[in-house]
């Protein structure tokens, strides 16, 4: 008998404001992957649900995830920790499911290192201007924290071509949802 394929690990990672979750969202509609919900200590935004864009928790119980081996990678981004609970995403590709995980660059390189055969996607922005319209627009970022942000996107705009797969250019949002489509169906004709 032969076992039944299993499924991809897909990072989409991009900077804050790239339109990230708008892609993501159009991506998950129209195909058959799986998002991983994060761990978090940030506090949650005012549309944010536990348990839906992010496993809220306070830093004591994130540290003692870590020491469990329970997280599979992650990093501390603008004073916060960020990271993928193995139980989000093992059973999920062993039962043959992509799943998607969107994470920040030195979680992508974690998970390089852990998951050789996982597919690395970079989301740019067509430049930092559209970004920082972007994140002011939405409206729930101080400007300090914007300030932050726009630094760490020019470094991760930087850095990406060195670790990423494939980068897609979200100049056009139906587009760059199609490109990150493609790139899920490739891997399914991967024959593996
Ligand atoms: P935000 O606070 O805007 O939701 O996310 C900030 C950054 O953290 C984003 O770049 C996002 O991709 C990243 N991030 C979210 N979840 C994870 C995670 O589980 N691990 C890592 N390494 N980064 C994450």
């Amino acid at each position: 008998m032969t076992a039944s394929p299993e499924g991809h690990l897909v990072v989409v990672s991009g900077p804050s404001g790239v339109g990230k979750s708008s892609i993501l969202a159009g991506v998950l509609e129209a195909s058959h992957a799986v998002f991983s919900t994060s761990a978090t200590t940030r506090e949650p935004r005012h549309h944010e649900v536990d348990g839906r864009e992010y496993h809220f928790l306070d830093r004591d119980d994130f540290e003692a995830l870590i020491e469990e081996g329970d997280v599979l990678e992650w990093a501390e981004y603008g004073g916060n920790l960020y990271g993928t609970l193995r139980r989000e995403v093992e059973p999920l590709i062993a039962a043959g499911s992509d799943v998607i995980l969107d994470i920040e660059n030195e979680g992508a390189k974690q998970i390089r290192s852990s998951y050789p055969s996982a597919v690395l996607v970079f989301i740019r922005p067509p430049d930092l201007d559209v970004l920082h319209r972007r994140l002011t627009e939405r409206g729930d970022t101080s400007s300090r924290d914007i300030e932050r942000r726009l630094s760490v996107a020019k470094a991760q705009v930087d850095e990406a071509p060195a670790i990423y797969d494939h980068i897609v250019l979200n100049d056009d949002l139906d587009t760059a949802i199609g490109r990150v489509i493609d790139i899920l169906s490739s891997l399914s004709d991967d024959g593996r």
